[in-house]
């Protein structure tokens, strides 16, 4: 029989932030199992693998590491799935196809996850078409992990029968987490948690194009995710894709919108939260990096564009940053082209 996958789309995965590199079958000759930690989990369903993957974007990593994540329901979330470099044990990552049981700490593994994690050893078998070695994270590492139990389970040979294909029934939306930030425009405040009547007005010309699909109430005063909700599908609506329908208003479809750009009267000054790292590096392509760049030059780093700025990352925008943060005094690596949250600070405060 062969098992039931759930797709890193079906379970609402963030875009890789760098893209792991391609691992063929042929060089693949190891299954390693791991758990989640010396902690129990109570977690089930896609906040299963939203959790490794909010955890493991943290390290720094590119999502998760592992290439599939076993669930107590013999769900088998897809990581870095058959064809893609793990990172879940050094030396490893390559060779060895990298599952975690999601366990931790006493928790006995439930007869439907010991199954699901051998009918995936047998596929794996299967694919590569030779039998890969058994093993378990302290196999390659000095750790705990994957705890006596599961490694005990591993050293038997994986004893595990009665195999079925489970998939969550999960209602939350598989589009991964509502964006949270806000933006400042003309010195209105937009996105989650903002309040006044310039969103309550946002929310009712989404009524009125057709976008209140989200609303049980309202719309009122106080951004809430519902707002998001809408005013994504409002951005989709206008051919916006990616980060650029993420449900936070541009100062593009505001006015389309609207007719017009509200404004405040205190402030004409545009502010943004930082929206994070993985918009700023080579490949990205987002409208934070055209932000990014008009605000370099406006503050007299334009020299170090020949074209642009535009919305695709480029050495030019790492250069003008990199001037931007010597102008701060900063050295090494606070000066390399790449901005974090202070020198975002500096730049739009
Ligand atoms: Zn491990």
């Amino acid at each position: 029989m062969s098992v039931s996958i759930v797709s890193r789309s079906a379970w609402g995965a963030s875009p890789w932030d760098g893209t792991p590199n391609t691992v063929p079958l042929a060089d693949r000759n190891e299954y390693y199992v791991h758990w989640d930690g010396a902690t129990p989990i109570t977690r089930t369903g896609y906040a299963i693998p939203r959790a490794i993957e909010a955890q493991h974007l943290a390290q720094g990593w590119s999502g998760v590491g592992y290439n599939f994540v076993v669930s107590q329901a013999g769900e088998i979330f897809e990581g870095r799935g058959w064809t893609l470099q793990g990172a879940h044990c050094p030396g490893h990552n390559v060779s060895a196809i990298g599952v975690q049981i999601a366990v931790g700490g006493d928790q006995e593994a439930s007869p439907q996850a010991l199954a699901a994690a051998r009918a995936l050893y047998d596929e794996a078998c299967s694919r590569t078409g030779r039998t890969l070695t058994k093993g378990g994270h302290r196999d390659g590492l000095a750790t705990l992990c994957p705890g006596d139990r599961l490694y005990a389970w591993v050293q038997a040979g994986m004893p595990a029968a009665g195999y079925e294909p489970s998939t969550p029934d999960d209602t939350t939306p598989s589009t991964g987490t509502v964006a949270r930030y806000q933006v400042t425009i003309n010195g209105l405040t937009y996105g989650y948690g903002a309040t006044g009547a310039h969103v309550t007005a946002v929310g009712e010309a989404l009524v009125a194009r057709g976008h209140g699909d989200h609303y049980t109430s309202g719309p009122g005063p106080t951004w809430t995710d519902v707002d998001t909700l809408n005013y994504a599908d409002f951005q989709r609506s206008l051919g916006y894709t990616g980060d650029d329908a993420d449900g936070v208003p541009g100062e593009s479809s505001l006015r389309t919108l609207l007719g017009t750009l509200p404004s405040a009267t205190t402030s004409t000054a545009t502010a943004l939260a930082f929206p994070g790292r993985r918009h700023f590096r080579p490949g990205a392509n987002n409208r934070f990096v055209t932000l990014l760049g008009q605000r370099l030059v406006k503050k007299g780093y334009g020299k170090h564009y020949s074209v642009g700025p535009g919305p695709k990352w480029s050495e030019a925008d790492r250069r003008a940053v990199e001037a931007f943060q010597r102008a701060q005094q900063w050295t090494g690596a606070d000066a390399d082209g790449y901005p974090g949250p202070e020198t975002w600070r500096r730049l739009f405060s």
